[in-house]
């Protein structure tokens, strides 16, 4: 079992940075805000967030990869100092939409880790879904700036450098992700006391409770219906696959420097409870709430101040009843692979993850069924050498073997 010693710093960093801030408010009284994704299910909720308090932060910078209108409708709402939109084509047209602002507009991969490296923000919101999110939230941490962290798949991947480096650069990372915000905030004032397991919940997704015959004729409309969440299509797919829950779990490991016996899934189909650990003396807390992502993004946006909104709260008269369960790992293998990534560690949980995002694609696509999306992940992790600690190159590597030989037996 290991302390909570790297929290400690990560509480400590995020702290003393806000006292910097709060120390210079006369001259700069606002969180300044870099939205990475911002077109997203993430990124428009947490504009809706930032909109509600225009006393406590300011939009920098906005970023987005396909959605133009969205971004130039953002960027004439928000007035932010900078753009990126990733498809080149798009630059011309998002120029001339804000030519009559001030707005600087870049475009491309490489702009978004340049932007990530300026000095015009306070805070990155990660919210880039994928691999795609790693190099520009790396370059945020080297430039220690504060993260707001839903991007999981970056810690995924290089789950063990990203942390060295916010420790070696002071840059605090908070998480969005609902479970690890409520991990983080059952930690706020125990960064002495050490952790006995962490209890990740999930909801189970739409397929709760169903067996592989009927899993092997869903449909992406059907897997892309979350009984309790809204979310981006890749993230409502690992949900209904229960991917979602290992690539927590991996998630899990590198915010919280857990060893695998630690983290523990449980099924609770109502997503109040958002998560849970237990401490040494057997004590567990818990955070609760109505699953609205708007929370954990607006936690992490103000952390570690709270402040206040008008969302619908929980109420225990009207929900009395709390049920939790076992994940069923037999049917939903998806599971099971992310659980032996997570044991084995080096590059394989950089190989499933990208595995995952062209089985992902593919079943979107229709290319292929809900199961062999599994079938697909299993074989590229069996064909990609392991390595037990990869550097950042050996990690960039895997991603790219594991994406093609994934890509060539599907012929995508
Ligand atoms: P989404 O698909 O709705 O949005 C993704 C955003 O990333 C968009 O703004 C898009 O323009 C941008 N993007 C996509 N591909 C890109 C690329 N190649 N380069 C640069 N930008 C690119 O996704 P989402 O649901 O908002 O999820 C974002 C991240 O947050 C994911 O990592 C997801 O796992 C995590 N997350 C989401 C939720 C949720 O409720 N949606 C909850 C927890 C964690
Ligand atoms: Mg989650």
């Amino acid at each position: 079992m290991k302390d909570t010693g790297k929290i400690k710093v990560y509480f400590e960093n995020s702290a003393s940075a806000t006292a910097v801030k709060s120390s210079k408010q006369k001259e700069r009284i606002l969180k300044r805000i870099a939205v990475f994704g911002s077109t997203g299910s993430i990124g428009t909720q947490a504009l809706g967030v930032i909109a509600a308090n225009p006393d406590n932060f300011s939009v920098e910078i906005l970023t987005a990869q396909n959605n133009d209108e969205l971004l130039v409708q953002q960027a004439l709402q928000f007035n932010p100092n900078i753009v990126v939109i990733g498809d080149e084509k798009k630059y011309l047209k998002v120029k001339e939409s804000l030519a009559s602002t001030n707005v600087k507009v870049f475009a491309g991969e490489k702009a978004l880790e340049e932007v990530a490296a300026m000095n015009c923000y306070d805070l990155m919101l990660a919210a880039i879904v994928g691999f795609a999110g790693l190099k520009p939230t790396m370059k945020a941490v080297e430039n220690g700036k504060t993260i707001a962290l839903a991007n999981k798949e970056t810690l995924v991947v290089a789950g063990d450098i990203m942390m060295k480096k916010a420790v070696e650069y002071r840059a605090p990372v908070i998480p969005v992700d609902s479970e690890h915000s409520a991990i983080f905030q059952c930690l706020v004032g125990e960064t002495r006391n050490r952790i006995e397991k962490i209890i990740l919940t999930a909801s189970g997704g739409p397929f709760l409770g169903r067996k592989p015959n009927y899993l092997v004729n869903v449909k992406r409309e059907h897997a892309l219906q979350h009984p309790n969440w809204k979310m981006g299509a890749k993230i409502s797919i690992d949900s209904a696959t229960l991917m979602n829950k290992g690539l927590e779990m991996i998630e899990a490991k590198y915010l919280f420097n857990l060893n695998p016996e630690q983290i523990q899934v449980i099924i609770h189909p109502q997503s109040i409870i958002h998560s849970m650990v237990q401490f040494e003396d057997g004590s567990i807390k818990a955070q609760l709430g109505l699953p609205d992502m708007k929370l954990p993004i607006q936690y992490a946006l103000a952390f570690p101040q709270r402040i206040g909104n008008k969302l619908p709260r929980f109420d225990f008269r009207r929900m009395n009843t709390l049920t939790f369960e076992e994940p069923d790992i037999r049917t939903f293998r998806n599971l099971s692979l992310a659980i032996d990534a997570l044991n084995k560690g080096g590059n394989l949980p950089c190989v499933l993850n990208a595995a995952n995002e062209i089985a992902v694609y593919a079943f979107l696509k229709n290319r292929i069924g809900f199961l062999d999306m599994t079938e697909l992940i299993e074989k590229t992790m069996l064909h990609v050498p392991f390595i037990e600690k990869p550097t950042l190159e050996e990690y960039f590597e895997s991603d790219g073997e594991a994406r093609n030989f994934a890509a060539d037996i599907i012929k995508l």
